[in-house]
């Protein structure tokens, strides 16, 4: 699928040169760009086009699947005409193979070159895809359609595949759904389905979107508390809680203790409101929550087989347990709605923690004979983080909302990062 057979290949790149020297001569693509590092994964990014073998100019041109590890490649802010995207590929799977040709039809732009490579974490196949300036010379403007994202053709309420064994149900219009997966080998996945009325239902990656960093700039990962990125888990739109958070705790399946476990999911609410970070940054956070006790509701998440999937709103922020598929450890699903503002507002957020497979540790330190085990307090840190609007920061840096997690390890204080993400949005 997605074959492109009206590129002229001469006007993408420079065969005499090599990528480091500036080969791939599409406006606002950079020899020192993250785009072309992505390259370095597959070809030598020293040697001029010309001189690759065929192998690697296959590779270079339509790529095979492949995990490309992207710990030190952050997007830079501001439009870019190249623009990667993903999504998944494997056609054994109707829902994909549909999704994929239709976000092919989606694109405005008429060139467009997939280049089929894994990207990021548990992204079994990624495509790179570079939007031409051929048929698309007007950069998009305010009003046109967003040029992040990939749009799908789908409806509300329909259940679409992400990746792997990641789903969600379309909101209505207007309304946005993120979900949130935390694995127990360091990775994490994240996705946003925004039902834009004007321009269809758009899948963004989130962690595409890094703000706070000064033009033109990677997050510097010097230290947790000298990096300022962060992001907004709904990607590109902006979301907040527009009134206090309340949520309930369901026990049920519950590995730990109650009171262990409601403490530490307090713990992880009360990290927003109070900016607790090791930075010795000042809390000016207006952000509100209230544990308003125990529920019988379930999590509004649900788990199929291996799929885990977000179901619409129920009305009720529920933080509970239930059985995730094999090495996830917890899943976030949030909502957002269109309600006139700049800045969406957040409707509902669930949480949902592994019962099986792992176990958790619930106090503030790592336990003596720690092995494989996970703290709660910091994964529901983190995953609160998400509830209250947070995306995830470079892994690098060392915040609470990075997009990993370890056994055995308590980081549970925000990162500067993490605190300019909250004071942005609260
Ligand atoms: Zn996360």
């Amino acid at each position: 699928m997605g074959t492109v057979s009206d590129v002229d290949l001469a006007e993408l790149f420079d065969r005499s040169k090599s990528l480091d020297h500036g080969a791939i001569t599409v406006p606002g693509y950079t020899a020192d760009g993250w785009q072309v590092r992505i390259f370095g994964a597959v070809v030598p990014t020293d040697v001029p086009i010309a001189d690759f073998s065929d192998e690697q100019l296959q590779e270079f041109l339509y790529g095979g699947a492949r995990k490309v590890k992207l710990d030190e490649i952050t997007t830079p802010g501001g439009p870019n005409v190249l623009r990667s995207s993903r999504a998944a590929k494997d056609l054994r799977q109707p829902t994909k193979a549909a999704l994929g040709s239709r976000m092919l039809q989606g694109r405005a732009c008429a060139g467009l070159l997939p280049l089929e490579m894994t990207l990021r974490r548990r992204v079994p196949v990624t495509w790179l895809i570079l939007a031409l300036s051929t048929g698309c010379d007007e950069p998009p403007s305010p009003g046109e359609a967003p040029e992040d994202g990939e749009i799908v053709e789908a409806v509300a309420g329909e259940l679409i595949e992400l990746e792997d064994g990641i789903q969600v149900e379309v909101p209505p219009p207007g309304d946005l759904v993120m979900i949130e997966v935390m694995y127990d080998d360091g990775n994490t996945a994240i996705a946003t389905i925004v039902n834009d009325p004007d321009h269809g239902v758009r899948v963004e990656h989130p962690d595409e979107h890094l703000l706070g960093l000064p033009p033109g700039t990677a997050a510097s990962c010097a230290s947790k508390c000298s990096d300022s990125a962060y992001s907004y888990v709904f990607g590109s739109t902006r979301a907040k809680w527009k009134s206090r958070l309340n949520w309930h705790y369901r026990h049920g399946g519950s590995p730990v203790g109650k009171n262990a476990a409601i403490n530490a999911f307090k713990h992880g609410a009360q990290a927003v409101p109070k900016q607790r970070n090791s930075c010795s940054m000042s809390d000016q956070s207006n952000a509100t929550h209230r544990y308003e006790g125990e529920t019988s509701t379930r999590p509004n998440i649900g788990k199929d087989g291996s799929n885990v999937f977000c179901k619409s709103p129920d009305g009720e922020n529920v933080v509970g347990w239930g059985g995730l598929p094999d090495g996830t450890l917890a899943v976030t699903c949030s909502w957002a709605s269109d309600d006139g503002s700049s800045t969406y507002r957040i409707i509902e957020a669930d949480q949902r923690y592994d019962t099986s497979n792992r176990s958790w540790f619930t106090g503030n330190a790592v336990p003596n004979d720690c092995s494989g085990r996970f703290s709660l307090r910091a994964v529901a840190t983190h995953e609160f983080g998400h509830a209250y609007g947070l995306g995830h920061t470079p892994n690098a840096c060392k915040q609470v909302m990075a997009d990993s997690a370890s056994a055995c390890t308590s980081r549970r204080k925000f990162g500067r990062g993490d605190v300019r993400g909250v004071r942005d949005l609260y």
